[in-house]
């Protein structure tokens, strides 16, 4: 059984008594940032002069300094940068003002899990990763809830590192909603994998494949949105509530029937043996060279991917549609 922590096993002490720096202040530095401080936490965020974070940081009470200052200040220092860069920024602004004892924090394992970023033997190396989009983790910090996080500890050079990452994870609200503890291989691997065969990647294929094959066979793009798309929340909730049992115990008899006799032909062998093969290239890091050399050479793929998708029909039925639907709250 997984080692889960809550409020009780956390001592916000701990991070009370340190410096913090946030590096980054997008959707997971925010989320840091602003409940730390209002955790009685000490935050300064660090931002490149040029940066578009930084008029919100300080519209919303922050200190804001260089990335370089905030590295040099703290003695916990967060990298909430994109993970392909978060190579580069060690290199020039962390590790030259990395103090024996300081510790290194991760929302996420990628560039130590792959050797992009080798901190030196005497900091600790830790990881709080919420469970959630930083909006969401926000939100319910501020409602009094939590995301849950889950935390890791790939060096402990002060022998205290675990306790300093629940800490930290109390800080943004994660052990009021309960805190797994992993480790950086299996956080990078699962999170990965994750995203890519089921969340996101699998999840837009099938939305999508679904769509176009209503489409094609002739019917209306709205009814086939709606079909595809929209009710999938209805669908997810319920799962989310109740697992597949709730969800079967809510729809249909016949729509249980038809899960249970056409989903393994949709979803086949051949599904699976991928989703081998890319956990594999997860796991020898492929993916992770790929991506940051995607990136290091300007996003062109990417961009067009990113393009074909915003003109797909899928996307321009829904943005039509959502707008007649005055409860769809495009903002949450
Ligand atoms: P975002 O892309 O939302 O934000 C990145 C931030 O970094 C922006 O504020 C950007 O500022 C800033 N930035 C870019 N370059 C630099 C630089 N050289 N120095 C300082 N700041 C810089 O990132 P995410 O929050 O999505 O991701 C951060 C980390 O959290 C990643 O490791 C990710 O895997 C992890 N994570 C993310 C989740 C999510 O919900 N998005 C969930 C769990 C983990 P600007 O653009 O204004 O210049
Ligand atoms: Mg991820
Ligand atoms: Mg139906």
């Amino acid at each position: 059984m997984a080692e889960l922590f809550y409020d009780d096993d956390a001592d916000l002490s701990i991070i009370q008594g340190r410096k913090v720096a946030i590096l980054g202040y997008g959707s997971q530095g925010h989320a840091h940032a602003l409940s730390l401080r209002d955790s009685g936490v000490d935050v300064r965020v660090g931002l490149l002069p040029e940066s578009k974070s930084r008029v919100k940081a300080e519209e919303q009470g922050l200190r804001v300094v260089t990335p370089a200052e905030a590295a040099a200040e703290a003695d916990v220092i967060m990298i909430l940068v994109p993970d392909p860069i978060q190579g580069d920024v060690y290199k020039e602004v962390v590790e030259p003002n990395l103090k024996a004892g300081d510790a290194l924090f991760f929302g996420h394992g990628l560039n130590i899990r792959f050797g992009f970023i080798k901190p030196p033997a005497d900091v600790d190396v830790c990881m709080v990763a919420p469970k959630g989009p930083g909006h969401l983790v926000r939100r319910q910090y501020e409602e009094g809830r939590g995301v849950p996080c889950i935390v890791a500890v790939e060096q402990d050079a002060t022998g205290k590192g675990l306790e300093l990452a629940l800490s930290y994870a109390k800080g943004i609200g994660g052990t009021r909603a309960g805190v797994i503890k992993t480790t950086f291989k299996e956080e990078t691997e699962t999170d990965l994998f994750g995203e890519q065969a089921v969340l996101c990647g699998g999840t837009s294929a099938l939305v999508k494949a679904g769509f176009e094959t209503l489409v094609e066979a002739g019917y209306q793009p709205e009814i086939a949105y709606f079909e595809c798309l929209h009710e999938l929340k209805l669908i997810v909730d319920l799962m989310y509530e109740g697992g597949l049992e709730k969800m079967r115990w809510s729809v249909s008899e016949t729509a249980e029937w038809g899960d249970y006799v056409t989903g393994p032909r949709i979803i086949t062998a051949d599904t699976k043996a991928a989703m081998k093969q890319v956990l594999a290239e997860i796991q020898d890091g492929t993916f992770a060279n790929a991506w940051i050399a995607e990136y290091k050479n300007g996003l062109p793929k990417y961009n067009e991917y990113k393009k074909a998708d915003s003109e797909h029909l899928l996307e321009t039925t829904g943005k039509k549609l959502r707008k007649l639907m005055s409860w769809v709250d495009e903002e949450a």
